[in-house]
């Protein structure tokens, strides 16, 4: 990791798939410790979790956030896991005055739940880069979640990492929770591939980083209804494509589709 001295920070979604991602050791979770090594060493990270929806937008404003388990029917050893990143006071505050006149409430309740803290103890698993969470509003249309990573690209250059936790494909009701692994569904890999060719195309484009399509997603038709049944899992991408300048590489750190209907896809606006 280098010093991040006035560098720009990427933004990035991860998909986070299963719970048990975050004690496990496998292509996608060293594909996380990779992107941890290879981009500049933020001074915070600002997580938006699928896992944190609700009907308001709240910023985590204590010093040391606790680690939330909000699943069940896991094995022990994932009830056991702590990631005691502190949290940072001074960047919710900031967070505030950005999204203003937005009524955004400082929370001293919440703390990281496994949508952020499965994928960071990969990505820094040391837990020494300070973490704060934004909720998101259910009661918000997707293009309101666009323009909050809109408002917050700046950060980027404050050396915050701004980071979405979700999955682009998440369909639970298809998800094979057995040990064989299944064969992808054509729907999950067609809209993949055609959210991946909107990503790129709308950021090499003449109009800038123009997301529309998928800020409107539910015009994509019937793939994207069964890649999106719920916008929980979505709408991270959002605040990530919002952070996006035009003209920012887009890539795709790591790829894979999980129990034949999660996508495990990572997006990441380079710096
Ligand atoms: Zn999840």
């Amino acid at each position: 990791m280098s010093a991040a001295a006035n560098q720009t920070m990427p933004a990035i979604f991860f998909g986070h798939g299963n719970p048990m991602n975050a004690v496990q050791d496998n292509d996608w979770t060293e594909a996380w410790a990779t992107i941890g090594k290879s981009i500049p060493r933020p001074r915070a990270v600002l997580c938006v979790s699928a896992h944190w929806y609700l009907p308001a937008t709240l910023i985590t404003a204590m010093a040391e956030p606790r680690t939330i388990h909000d699943f069940g029917g896991f094995p022990r050893e994932l009830y056991q896991v702590q990631y005691r990143a502190p949290g940072s006071p001074e960047l919710a505050r900031r967070v505030q005055e950005l999204l203003a006149p937005l009524a955004v409430e400082l929370d001293h309740s919440w703390g990281l739940d496994h949508g952020t803290w499965s994928v960071l103890r990969h990505v820094y698993p040391s837990a020494d880069v300070p973490v704060v969470q934004l909720s998101i509003d259910e009661t918000q249309p997707p293009a309101f979640h666009f323009e909050l990573g809109k408002r917050l690209a700046t950060l980027r250059e404050e050396q915050v990492l701004i980071m979405g936790s979700g999955n682009l494909v998440h369909n639970l009701h298809t998800y094979a929770w057995g040990r064989h692994t299944p064969e992808p569904y054509d729907w999950v890999v067609r809209f993949e591939a055609q959210a991946k060719e909107l990503m790129t195309s709308a950021t090499t484009g003449a109009n800038g980083a123009n997301f529309d399509a998928l800020i409107n997603y539910d015009s994509l038709g019937r793939d994207a209804l069964l890649a999106i049944p719920t916008p929980d899992h979505y709408l991270p991408l959002l605040y990530v494509l919002g952070a996006t300048r035009p003209h920012d590489p887009i890539t795709f750190p790591v790829q894979g589709i999980d129990g034949g209907s999660v996508s495990m896809l990572a997006v990441q606006a380079s710096c």
